[in-house]
């Protein structure tokens, strides 16, 4: 361990991402308790048009949403490695087929410069690096929405995200069987959404997988 991080860690101490306690030095990105008790997903997600499956490890309620909540809105960047390592391991566990490359759902321009970091990307990264995967950015978001979790009816959540993503110009998906990253999935309108810039522009097969999803 070099210095730096030495008394940054002191000053500092990791935390749990999930419920905020700090580490143990043997514990390794989360507290045991929550590896123990966070609700892990033990069946296949919700269904998602233009998606084969859609893969998450945990469940979106209790800690997981405290966890998601720090890493979008208090910068919590270090995050990402873990949530990276949940899904890479959720993604082998339920899916055996080998996939070409990993995408995600991006932040338009403007969300992008208000949080600083694509969220997604950075998960895209750690899921990449993970499974050997090549990550390649192949959509935008070329209108922004609102907030999908202050919509409540489904129909509404798809309206807001309709046409809001296109295919990156010189995207290069035809035939590829793509993993399409995004943190949480509710409706799924977002998914869906990218899922079929995806197809249209080619892709044969695509996966979502998410950190966490709601259960209805
Ligand atoms: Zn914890």
């Amino acid at each position: 361990m070099d210095v730096v991080r030495l008394v940054l860690d002191l000053l500092y101490p990791p935390r749990c991402p999930f419920c905020g306690n700090v580490l143990e030095t043997w514990e390794e990105g989360m507290c045991r308790r929550c590896q123990t008790n966070l609700p892990w997903m033990q069946t296949d997600g919700k269904r998602v048009e233009f998606c084969e499956k859609c893969l998450s490890p945990l469940w979106y309620q209790d800690g997981v949403r405290r966890g998601m909540h720090s890493y979008k809105f208090r910068g919590g960047r270090d995050h990402a490695s873990l949530f990276g390592l949940l899904m890479a391991q959720c993604l082998t566990d339920r899916w055996g087929e080998p996939m070409d490359c990993v995408t995600w759902v991006p932040l338009s321009a403007r969300g992008l410069k208000r949080r600083g970091y694509d969220q997604c990307q950075l998960l895209a990264q750690q899921v990449g690096q993970r499974m050997e995967l090549e990550v390649v950015p192949t959509l935008v978001k070329v209108r922004d929405t609102k907030r999908q979790s202050s919509i409540t009816s489904p129909s509404a959540r798809r309206a807001n995200v309709s046409g809001a993503y296109a295919l990156q110009e010189g995207a290069d998906v035809a035939g590829k069987h793509i993993v399409l990253v995004d943190d949480v999935a509710t409706s799924g309108a977002t998914l869906e959404e990218c899922a079929a810039c995806l197809r249209m522009g080619g892709a044969e097969k695509v996966v979502a997988l998410t950190l966490a999803q709601t259960k209805k």
